[in-house]
């Protein structure tokens, strides 16, 4: 149970506006649920939380007195459908106790091998987050061993490698955590005036100013006086895992991250593939599919000197599709979420359909079917990143290894399955020049670094 999440943070005097509002900012970071934590004037923390989208579960919600501080979270995950209940439960922030007094906690990501925690701490916690193991860890070492917050969230980044972004609020300040791989992102904005906030991406910012990134391995505190301070810093941090996916999908293109905007670099990934290419054919159109593939599009159709056409529309009512929870789901989702612009005619026309990734390749068939019945003499596909080979075990909620469309196919099998007539990849080394760091690759290779999945 695998989820993808979004977080927000603020220490401002106007919260109330921005703890919600920054949330919608990172909707496409998780439709399923969505909650906020704040602190009241006796100094209490209330939550409250829904199913559903910040619009809705927000849609009446009032404020009764104006606060200062808040966290909040969007969160992502395939067991709606199958228990909202169990969903509900897991919504977050999630409330713990500790010295008698309440913490909020939000997470971003996904801790690999939660046994371990359960095993070495005696907890017996069945059909809980990994979240909620979290926050008992964090009850746990602040009762037994450190009677201190700051040292338990200090020894909990050291002995946790990943993968993790957390924000932590008590009745007076808030904390967040990177993991020492930098896997999720996770940035700090600045009012004009006094105030800092947390955001899982600069979209979410708005008037803030981008401050930085929250460096991997580092806890950053935000208090009631809107100081901004940083409590620690891991030594010796490993070589940066950024996820790979979050630059080529998950982020919103107006975002930037480790000081590159998602926009440029995707439109980068795009241009470096159309270097690519040898010969277009005559009478070629290039095809961008909304929203997260234009700037991949743009790039690749001004590599080979063309521009890319907006014949694919997206409906604006059916959200990422490879998440829901079943196929049939899936299917029906991927038929209607994109149509073509009547008024331009593709027939006898060679199409490029330009796109970020393929997960199960449901939505490219279905596309590629609707654009078949207008009558093109040919369809080639390029994927501006390599072949998603491998789950992810540290937040997104990729299908298993069987499910995915590359999984121990050739090249050649898999542009049969689409039914196009050639397909190209991104490769692994032209990507990880684009990004100019290293990076999570994981999904791409099946390689995964052991100390993330064994410590
Ligand atoms: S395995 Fe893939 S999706 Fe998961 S963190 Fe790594 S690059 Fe991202």
């Amino acid at each position: 149970m695998q989820h993808h999440c979004g977080l927000y943070g603020i220490s401002d005097s106007h919260a109330n506006y921005y703890l919600i509002n920054g949330l919608k900012k990172l909707q496409h970071r998780g439709y399923e649920g969505c909650g906020i934590s704040y602190i009241s004037k006796t100094n209490e923390i209330i939550t409250y939380k829904g199913l559903g989208k910040v619009d809705e579960v927000f849609k009446d919600y009032q404020f009764e007195f104006p606060i200062n501080m808040g966290i909040s979270h969007v969160r992502y995950s395939t067991t709606v459908k199958s228990d909202p209940q169990l969903s509900l439960d897991k919504t977050q922030p999630l409330i713990g106790k500790i010295s008698n007094e309440q913490f909020a906690l939000a997470h971003n990501g996904n801790i690999p091998d939660v046994d371990k925690i359960k095993n070495e701490y005696g907890f017996i916690i069945d059909n809980h987050s990994d979240t909620f193991v979290l926050l008992k860890l964090i009850e746990h070492l602040y009762t037994t061993k450190y009677h201190n917050l700051e040292d338990t969230l200090k020894y909990i980044i050291n002995i946790i490698p990943g993968a993790y972004c957390l924000l932590v609020l008590t009745k007076d300040k808030i904390y967040a955590l990177r993991d020492q791989f930098g896997i999720r992102p996770l940035v700090i904005g600045k009012s004009k005036k006094i105030g800092y906030c947390f955001a899982s991406e600069s979209v979410a910012l708005e008037n803030f100013d981008f401050q930085r990134d929250v460096i991997p391995g580092e806890i950053v505190m935000i208090d009631n006086s809107f100081n901004l301070k940083t409590i620690y810093q891991c030594q010796q941090i490993p070589t940066f895992h950024f996820c790979s996916f979050e630059y080529i999908y998950f982020m919103d293109p107006h975002s930037f991250s480790n000081n590159q905007a998602i926009e440029k670099i995707r439109y980068n990934l795009g241009f470096v593939l159309g270097t690519q290419e040898k010969d277009i054919l005559d009478q070629s159109f290039i095809l961008a599919i909304p929203n997260s593939s234009i700037a991949g599009s743009t790039g690749f159709a001004h590599a080979i000197k063309k521009k890319y056409k907006k014949y694919i529309l997206k409906s604006k009512t059916i959200d990422r599709t490879f998440i829901l929870p079943t196929n049939e789901e899936r299917k029906i989702a991927c038929d209607n979420k994109f149509t073509l612009h009547k008024k331009h005619k593709m027939t006898n026309k060679n199409i490029y359909i330009v796109d970020d990734s393929i997960v199960r390749g449901n939505t490219l068939k279905s596309l590629v079917m609707k654009i078949k019945k207008t009558n093109p003499q040919s369809i080639h596909l390029r994927i501006i990143s390599p072949p998603i080979i491998s789950p992810c075990y540290y937040g997104i909620d990729f299908p298993s290894s069987q499910e995915l469309i590359a999984y121990q196919k050739t090249i050649e099998e898999i542009k049969k399955e689409l039914d196009v007539d050639s397909l190209k990849y991104l490769d692994l080394d032209s990507m990880t020049q684009v990004f100019g760091h290293s990076a999570c690759t994981s999904c791409f290779t099946g390689i995964y670094n052991k100390k993330l999945l064994d410590w």
